[in-house]
């Protein structure tokens, strides 16, 4: 037997922009539920460094960019929604720093200066006067500028927590594959069907969404649309771990203004409270491919370069393989601010970054709003994600590669 329930919006995918979506959604009065395959956060969202940029990185090949400019916004954003003073309540989410800075070697200064005294960026970065440079590069051996940038790091294991703690009713866990999509006779998607040979149920909702990050490719071909063209960008990641390392959130510059820094370093805690640098930029995209050894000997050698004042003999470093998953627009352009696209009533999301997924929950409350999706009044929504408890498992948070 076929059991079927009606809730407004369905949402795949329980990373950033998925449970970001679910809050904004029922905020508004939406029923809405997210169906997750994995672990919530398991994807990009926490091998992400947590980065909220306010758009330096962007400006970095020597003009501010059109994606330089929306993203600008965005730290302001967070922070008022980290006081609590936003359409989201971020409360309980973890600043981990509350700057990030950009460290270039003295050969580098001069043109740097020139450009970062360029009207585009005057007033967005300060160059830090020596005495007030965190402890990390108070003890710097080599000669050095240090700058600080509107940026700042959130902690994504707490940011997690804090979107799912009012949602955790509407959170469950689906077997990847258990589903399959049905039409109706206009040809719109208006259901998901699960089962197995015990249980078999059909889930119908106004609209669709698919915010599964490299998964949206799959969920793309199981309802067969068209239009929503994905892409990936690998990166290959390394975390070093050792005793006594200090906290450090810095984008080191090489000798040439590239969209990518040299290296980028954030820094986290393990389960045991043990600092863990997280490395990214040049490095984790120079190092797609290269095996495992490879990597740690290239990040090792790196950072006893830019950094001789560390000792990282006794230190360990590890490294994985991640992709990162974008709309793909224009013939393999990613777009510069969050994008989704609607076909067949499924709306295809991609936050672009994770600093920008407020700007992907606006554009798509407001596409709702502005198309005549509005909540459902129906008891029988409530009823539904009540039975859907019954049949479906909630979906757990995952954890940091480092624990
Ligand atoms: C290494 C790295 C570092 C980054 N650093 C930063 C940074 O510092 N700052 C920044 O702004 N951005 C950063 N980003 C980008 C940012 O992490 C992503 O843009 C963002 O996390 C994407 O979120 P998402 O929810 O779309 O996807 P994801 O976080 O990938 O979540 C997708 C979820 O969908 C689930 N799923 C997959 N298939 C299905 C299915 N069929 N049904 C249901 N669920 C499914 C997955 O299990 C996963 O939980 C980084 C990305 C990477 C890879």
């Amino acid at each position: 037997m076929t059991s079927s329930y009606s809730t407004d919006i369905v949402i795949f995918g329980g990373g950033i922009a998925g449970l970001w979506l679910l809050n904004r959604l029922r905020d508004q009065g939406y029923h809405a539920i997210l169906l997750e395959t994995d672990k919530l956060g398991c994807g990009q969202t926490l091998a992400s460094q947590g980065i909220i940029h306010g758009g330096l990185k962007y400006a970095l090949n020597g003009a501010l960019s059109g994606a330089a400019t929306i993203i600008s916004d965005m730290p302001a954003r967070w922070r008022s929604a980290l006081a609590g003073e936003a359409e989201i309540d971020l409360r309980g989410c973890r600043v981990l720093s509350e700057h990030y800075y950009m460290w270039s070697d003295s050969g580098f200064r001069s043109k740097l200066k020139t450009f970062l005294g360029s009207k585009s960026l005057s007033g967005r970065i300060t160059a830090v006067e020596k005495q007030d440079y965190p402890d990390f590069f108070k003890a710097a051996t080599v000669e050095g500028t240090l700058y600080r940038l509107p940026d700042f790091v959130v902690d994504t294991n707490s940011l997690l927590k804090v979107l799912t703690k009012k949602q955790r009713d509407w959170i469950f866990k689906i077997s990847p594959g258990s589903y399959t999509f049905e039409r109706n006779e206009s040809g719109l998607v208006n259901a998901v069907s699960f089962g197995d040979t015990d249980t078999q149920f059909s889930l119908q909702a106004q609209k669709f969404i698919f915010s599964a990050g490299k998964g949206n490719q799959q969920l793309i071909d199981d309802a067969g649309l068209a239009k929503p063209k994905s892409q990936l960008r690998p990166l290959n990641m390394v975390y070093v771990k050792g005793k006594n390392l200090p906290s450090v959130f810095v984008h080191c510059i090489g000798d040439s203004f590239k969209l990518t820094p040299t290296l980028t370093v954030t820094s986290h805690s393990d389960a045991e409270g043990e600092t863990v640098w997280y490395l990214g930029g040049e490095i984790a995209e120079a190092g797609v491919g290269k095996e495992a050894n490879a990597q740690i000997h290239s990040a090792r050698t790196l950072l006893t370069t830019l950094f001789p004042w560390i000792n990282f003999a006794e230190m360990k470093f590890h490294c994985f393989a991640i992709d990162r998953a974008e709309a793909n627009v224009n013939n393999n352009y990613r777009p510069e601010n969050a994008y989704f696209i609607e076909e067949s009533n499924v709306l295809v999301a991609w936050p672009t970054k994770l600093t920008l997924t407020p700007n992907l929950a606006d554009s798509i409350t407001e596409h709702f709003a502005a198309s005549g999706i509005v909540p459902s009044s129906t008891a029988a929504a409530a009823a539904a994600e009540q039975d859907l408890s019954d049949v479906l498992e909630a979906a757990e948070i995952a954890t940091s590669r480092w624990d």
